[in-house]
């Protein structure tokens, strides 16, 4: 990675001890609450010390790396650093809002992003979210979203409506609108962040300063987005299952230097190294659609919903056939292992449901010309 120079690598070296430090005082997982208001504290704290990617080409690689570390601790600190759904607001909303929100999120600030209805969240295309025509030239918004994350801690949700002329358009819609209801559900895993159904009862906004992009972009905001946002939900995943392989590895290696194992069988060191080699590989992968995206390269959205649906697979099937070896141990609801498994199932449909990224990959690859399918990799090189 030639972009992350010696000052880029000191500096997520620091973002590593950082989160060394910080990582050790959270509290238990058992109070919804309190977690969830220490990772948005996380987030804060990190962001008040200066933890974020570099400005420049190593930018991109560096949050990507940085997510990595970040889910080797804990999949809930996804959210610890970065701009996360707010780089859409940073790169399509109008000058003076994109200037305000970056020092929000500068400060730790979150936005969410409000796209699944009811209907099915693969299905995009058929949002019914409507946004109404009001006096002053202002748009009313009614509709419900659902399965929203970062519920109750995001300050502004990106929210995909269809405009007063029925086109799909992004907009921003600030949490504290009294207009908004919000409604938390307990998820199976991914339970750091509040998530949920957000109700928008004739919410107002001005689209002078609310719309993102021109009217009716939505649809290419939102691919956009996932173009570069997918890399980094990849290599997120693939850090929790290298923490769950840092765990058995480790287990595995005390049981024997204490005699406890009087040597390691082939099927532990076979799924050992098979992990390790399946982990890299996939976070190299994203590694390369990062730097696809932010070149803007035409195969990069390819790229990045295939490598999601490969990448959180591969990091799923690393966690389920490496819990078996530290025992059953790691099937205490509180073990670190057991709640890498049920974090890492959410992102089985957050940010994209994997058979319906396949399916797409599947589309654009019989539509691309040859050429087109394997230049990216040569580009990335
Ligand atoms: C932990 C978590 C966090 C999330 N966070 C957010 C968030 O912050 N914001 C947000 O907007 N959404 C969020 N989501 C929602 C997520 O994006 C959706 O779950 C995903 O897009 C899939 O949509 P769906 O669940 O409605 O399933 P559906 O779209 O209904 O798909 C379910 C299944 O039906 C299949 N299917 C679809 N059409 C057909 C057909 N014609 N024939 C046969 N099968 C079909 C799909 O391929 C899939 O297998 C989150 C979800 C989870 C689990």
């Amino acid at each position: 990675m030639p972009e992350v120079d010696a000052a880029a690598w000191a500096s997520l070296e620091r973002f590593d001890a950082a989160l060394d430090e910080l990582h050790p005082a959270a509290p238990g997982r058992s109070d919804a609450a309190a977690w969830s208001t220490w990772l948005l504290g996380l987030r804060r704290e990190l962001a008040a010390r200066g933890h974020h990617a570099p400005a420049g080409p190593a930018g991109p690689l560096w949050h990507c790396l940085a997510q990595f570390l970040a889910g080797a601790r804990d999949l809930d600190l996804r959210d610890c650093t970065g701009d996360g759904h707010g780089a859409i607001v940073l790169t399509h909303a109008p000058a003076g809002t994109a200037r305000a929100w970056r020092q929000q999120l500068r400060a730790g600030e979150l936005i969410g992003i409000a796209a699944t209805e009811r209907h099915g969240g693969s299905r995009i295309r058929e949002i019914s979210a409507q946004a109404r025509l009001s006096t002053g030239g202002r748009w009313l918004l009614t509709g419900e979203k659902c399965w929203v994350s970062r519920l109750t801690e995001a300050a502004a949700f990106v929210t995909f409506v269809r405009d007063p002329d029925g086109r799909i358009s992004a907009v921003l819609v600030n949490a504290d609108d009294p207009h908004i209801e919000r409604d938390v559900i307990e998820p199976f895993g991914l339970g750091g962040w509040g998530w949920g159904v957000l109700r928008l009862h004739e919410v107002p906004i001005d689209p002078a300063t609310a719309l993102l992009g021109t009217p009716g972009s939505g649809l290419d905001i939102f691919r956009q987005h996932f173009t570069r946002f997918r890399p980094l939900v990849t290599a997120t995943a693939l850090g929790t299952a290298a923490g769950v392989h840092h765990l058995v590895t480790d287990a595995l290696a005390a049981r024997r230097d204490v005699g406890d194992l009087p040597r390691i069988r082939d099927n532990a060191l076979i799924t050992l190294g098979r992990a390790h080699a399946e982990i890299t590989a996939a976070l190299l992968a994203a590694l390369t659609t990062t730097r696809l995206a932010a070149a803007g390269h035409p195969a990069a959205g390819l790229y990045a919903r295939l490598g999601k649906a490969v990448g959180v697979d591969a990091a799923v099937r690393a966690v389920t056939e490496l819990a078996p070896l530290i025992g059953a141990a790691g099937y205490q609801r509180s073990h670190p292992v057991a709640k890498a498994r049920a974090d890492l199932t959410g992102l089985l449909y957050a940010d994209g449901i994997h058979d319906s990224l396949y399916r797409s990959g599947g589309t654009s690859l019989l539509t691309a010309p040859a050429t087109s399918r394997t230049a990216p990799l040569a580009a990335a090189v």
